[in-house]
């Protein structure tokens, strides 16, 4: 494959060090090809490029940016499977999954944005004879940073209300993932966005991604990432006053209340446990079942958890393919191996070495979805978050057991509750200290709903008016007669 290069001012351009990274397919360990690797002069170039462009696209009329959406989103959706192959190659996902979700959340979000934006009404207050109304105003040059788990879905996720707010961009996706950010921009090159609207900066996030934060002329900074990235993120743009988006991580918690339909809720279960190899900021990692269906739950789900087909992520069968990377699977495993010193009994998958997946390439990062029981849900492996296919299962006695236990972590991301009684569904849904909790199902997304965390889990909410609000200056005019 052709090197990856920046996108700077319309033009791919390779890192003013000329130094560059390899971009390792994960389910092989052979390489695809390289990006660059660039620093602050880099980002400097982008964000000259992005000051440049920003009073034409900031006074470009709102239905014109509107269009210009719709332009990327018909562009992208025409290159759905070259997405999803990418993203597969790229992370190690299965190409169902990039297919199913990737691709297609990538293209939505341009054309959700495009639709919403016109559905917001005009803010208008009047008080004591005076009239007040909302005027938005682009930030100016916003910096985009996301993770490699959900690469084009988690950047177009940004890129599309900040474009349509009247922002220019420079965007640094994680250097795991850099191929559909890539082709991002050459959508952008194809479709005609003006020079400099958009621009991306590939490279190591303490040289790109903090370049980009400790930017004066970026002023607003949208970050999805790691809990202990974001702790830097902020301690670096809070100072600068800067406008700042933190979607950090979670150890979210799945709740089997007592009467739980097992057999009808058991693929949602096993979809929020390991859905992309639990490598889902959503996904419920701690596992909280009414000790009157322990047993019962246990045994059903490990059987179901065994049947998930892992394997060549290019096998349409495939349901759950590599981890992101060598280093993370020795992160996984190295909660496996303290899950079990932690007194926890590996009940299906472990390490790979004891668990192999089978007919893979030797060099891929592959692990089996691995279910731990026995754990006190205070233990480290039931509290901090792994970020892989691993989940721990524990036993509560009362729904107050329960939601302390579900809120016992330092995170507050998502949560899920399910019962056959919606009336107790919505009473435990609202004791969960969360962003977000699904009642019966998962990972069901309404893209009109704040998204966004509590505690640990972040700062601020991305998703229908979160994200333009996010994306504007909210000026209030009072006009008062003479
Ligand atoms: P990281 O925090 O390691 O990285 C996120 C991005 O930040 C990457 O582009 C990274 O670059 C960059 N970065 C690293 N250091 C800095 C820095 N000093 N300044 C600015 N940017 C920096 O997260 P991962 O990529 O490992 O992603 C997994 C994490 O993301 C998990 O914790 C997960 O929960 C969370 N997440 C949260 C979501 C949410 O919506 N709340 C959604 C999806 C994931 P580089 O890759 O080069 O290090």
């Amino acid at each position: 494959m052709q090197p990856v290069l920046n996108f700077i001012n319309g033009s791919f351009v390779e890192a003013a060090s000329q130094r560059t990274i390899d971009d390792v397919n994960p389910a092989t360990g052979e390489g695809i090809t390289t990006i660059p690797r660039s620093g602050a002069e880099d980002v400097q170039a982008a964000v000259d490029a992005a000051l440049a462009a920003t009073p034409a696209w900031a006074s470009t009329p709102l239905e014109e940016r509107i269009a210009w959406l719709h332009k990327i989103a018909d562009a992208l959706e025409e290159q759905a499977e070259t997405i999803a192959q990418l993203e597969s190659l790229d992370t190690g996902k299965p190409i169902t999954l990039a297919r199913n979700v990737d691709a297609a959340r990538s293209v939505a979000n341009f054309r959700f944005f495009a639709d919403f934006v016109l559905q917001q009404p005009q803010q208008t207050f009047s008080d004591h004879g005076a009239i007040n109304y909302v005027q938005r105003s682009p930030v100016g040059c916003v910096g985009l940073i996301t993770p490699w788990n959900l690469p084009l879905y988690l950047l177009s996720w940004k890129v599309a209300p900040a474009l349509l707010m009247g922002n220019t961009i420079v965007a640094k996706p994680s250097e795991l993932t850099p191929l559909t950010a890539n082709l991002l921009a050459q959508t952008m090159q194809t479709v005609g966005l003006p020079s400099g609207v958009f621009n991306v900066v590939h490279g190591y996030g303490p040289d790109v991604g903090q370049a980009i934060v400790e930017h004066d002329d970026i002023r607003g900074i949208s970050f999805t990432g790691g809990t202990a990235t974001g702790k830097i993120v902020a301690a670096t743009a809070a100072p600068m006053f800067k406008k700042l988006s933190l979607e950090l991580g979670g150890k979210n918690a799945t709740v089997l209340l007592d009467d739980a339909p097992l057999d009808e809720i058991m693929q949602g279960v096993v979809r929020a446990s390991f859905t992309n190899s639990g490598q889902v900021c959503l996904c419920g990692s701690r596992i909280l079942v009414h000790a009157s269906i322990y047993d019962d739950f246990l045994e059903k789900f490990v059987h179901a958890v065994e049947r998930i087909q892992v394997g060549d992520p290019s096998n349409e069968a495939t349901v759950m393919g590599s981890v992101i990377s060598q280093d993370h699977k020795t992160k996984v495993e190295s909660y496996i191996q303290l899950g079990v010193e932690e007194g926890g009994v590996v009940l299906t998958g472990g390490l790979s070495k004891t668990a192999p997946v089978e007919n893979v390439s030797k060099h891929g990062a592959f692990l089996r979805p691995t279910v731990l029981a026995g754990l006190p849900a205070t233990s480290r492996t039931a509290t901090e978050e792994i970020f892989g296919p691993v989940v721990t299962v524990h036993a509560f006695e009362t729904e107050d057991e329960a939601v302390e236990m579900a809120n016992g972590t330092p995170y507050g991301l998502a949560g899920s509750v399910w019962t056959a009684d919606i009336e107790r569904g919505h009473r435990f849904a609202e004791r969960m200290d969360t962003g977000i909790v699904w009642v019966n199902t998962w990972l069901n997304r309404d893209l009109r709903t704040p998204f966004g965390g509590v505690k640990q889990s972040g700062v601020g909410r991305e998703g229908g008016a979160w994200s333009l609000n996010f994306f504007s200056e909210l000026t209030n005019i009072c006009v008062q007669q003479p």
